[in-house]
């Protein structure tokens, strides 16, 4: 019987750690500093074999499904039981960093590590997973939730074979709540907010969802010079009222939603020409669907008010649709009350950038920790965590990981 007070006292091995973590950086890194080991890469394959060995050291029994995830599962004590997962990537962007999805992975078998040299096992099975390709398809969170996108997966079909995946086996990659009760994931939060509010833990409420527009303006394309003012359909007028307004449907929201102009095409683009047709992106984020449609709604409404004060016309086609993924409420307070009993300072966050936990929060209980990144930099050579950060992080990953094991039922 495993006693609480026992379990409080567990801590992960720092410095075990911080060296895992720097012996994977050795795999992939270039000659400016920067880590590329892209997925499927003989460098991604170098860095998954040395992974698989150390989950196996730790007592782990690994397997690679269709997907080409990489599982690992420390046995528990309760026959039937769902398992309780962890786990992120190790595959970077072409100039990544250390910790981005490493972190993850990393804790999840300092966590087994821990449990092991304690003589302990959790009731639940415990599970960490390296997912395939996060940074380009996420072929392998997708799989596991079946929210598979065949067509964009399909360039990577051949490259899933040697990473021991099997494109034409790959829906049998899907997983569901009874085979998962909970997963929890620990990343480094590729953005600034913890840094500038000095708190050393981010909480995820969830992964934030993504509408995404196209839009064009269609106005008449005259000469610079002869056409008065008043005259004009001047599409490029109606897009730069468009880029304000966009600014404004994210400022009036109390949630914080972001709003984005990113991609403006005007056509002929000449200096002596009264501008004749503008293409351009909306793209838009926030944790809540609701909010998503109501910003929607009200660009539509700012389009038609636009078109008649600029007499163009304009039209608008969604692109892009991603629903907000949820963290659990109960990972959320599990991992509160977690920071508040390790006296580590703590912020409750979205996630602004997509992550493996997005997925697996389609089908089962998920939740995210983050510690800070310097700067806010990420995808980048520079990105930097410190090893004292990285430590908090993967204790707070332990002890929810220990609560959690208590509050999820068995059967
Ligand atoms: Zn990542």
């Amino acid at each position: 019987m495993v006693i609480l007070s026992q379990i409080s006292r567990l801590q992960i091995n720092g410095d075990r750690l911080n060296d895992s973590i720097n012996r994977l950086a050795k795999i992939g890194r270039t000659a400016d500093g920067h880590i590329c080991r892209l997925a499927f890469s003989p460098e991604d394959l170098q860095a998954r074999n040395l992974v698989r060995r150390w989950m196996e050291e730790a007592g782990m029994s690994v397997h690679t499904d269709a997907a080409g995830n990489l599982i690992a599962t420390y046995a528990g004590q309760v026959d039937g039981a769902p398992a309780l997962a962890t786990g992120s990537h190790i595959d970077t962007v072409p100039s990544g960093g250390p910790y981005d999805g490493v972190l993850g992975v990393l804790a999840g078998i300092e966590v087994v590590r821990v449990l092991r040299e304690n003589n302990l096992r959790l009731n639940h099975p415990l599970e960490v997973i390296v997912f395939s390709d996060e940074e380009n398809t996420m072929i392998g969170s997708r799989a596991m939730a079946g929210n598979l996108n065949l067509e964009e997966a399909i360039s990577v079909a051949d490259a899933l074979s040697a990473a021991g995946g099997d494109w034409d086996t790959v829906t049998s990659a899907q997983r569901s709540r009874r085979e998962i009760a909970a997963f929890v994931e620990l990343h480094v939060e590729q953005g600034s907010v913890l840094e500038s509010t000095r708190k050393q833990i981010g909480v995820v409420q969830g992964v934030v969802g993504m509408n995404r527009y196209a839009i064009t303006i269609n106005g008449y394309a005259n000469h610079a010079g002869t056409t008065p003012m008043h005259l004009r359909e001047d599409a490029l007028i109606a897009a730069a009222q468009l880029v304000l307004a966009v600014q404004n449907l994210a400022l009036e929201q109390p949630s914080q939603p972001v709003a984005t102009v990113g991609k403006l095409n005007v056509t002929p683009n000449a200096a002596n020409i009264v501008p004749g047709r503008v293409e351009l992106t909306v793209d838009m984020r926030d944790l809540s669907q609701q909010v998503l449609d109501e910003m929607t709604l009200r660009l539509t409404q700012e389009l038609g008010a636009i078109a008649q004060r600029t007499n163009t016309q304009i039209d608008i086609t969604p692109i892009l649709r991603v629903a907000p993924s949820p963290a659990a409420d109960t990972i959320q307070a599990t991992i509160q009350s977690v920071c508040q009993d390790l006296g580590l300072s703590y912020q409750m966050m979205p996630s602004r950038a997509g992550h493996d936990a997005m997925e697996m929060g389609r089908f089962t209980d998920m939740g995210m920790i983050f510690v800070p990144s310097e700067g806010g930099v990420s995808h980048s050579g520079e990105e930097y965590t410190s090893p004292e950060q990285c430590n908090q992080g993967a204790n707070v990953l332990l002890n929810t990981l220990l609560r959690l094991d208590a509050l999820y039922p068995c059967a």
